[in-house]
């Protein structure tokens, strides 16, 4: 046990025993473009698992955008979007 970990307390012993994984499921162009440089924008879709000791305990799927021109994560890319 090192001596910073003892001197963070809990908090550090709770980090060391769960984590977050994520997993792409698939990525997929969406319509519109980058508001900052034009480019088109991808819609990632991940599913977060919170792990404690190896256990999932929550699991939960999201879409993310993000610019395949200048890479930008676009967060919140599904309020300004028009399909037009
Ligand atoms: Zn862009």
């Amino acid at each position: 046990m090192r001596a910073e970990w003892i001197a963070a307390g809990p908090m550090a012993m709770a980090m060391l025993l769960c984590g977050k994984e994520e997993k792409v499921l698939g990525a997929q162009k969406a319509p519109g473009s980058c508001p900052y440089c034009g480019g088109g924008v991808a819609a990632t879709d991940v599913e977060a698992k919170w792990v404690l000791c190896c256990l999932p305990l929550c699991r939960r799927t999201k879409r993310r955008f993000a610019c395949t021109a200048c890479a930008r994560r676009l967060v919140t890319y599904p309020a300004i979007l028009h399909d037009d």
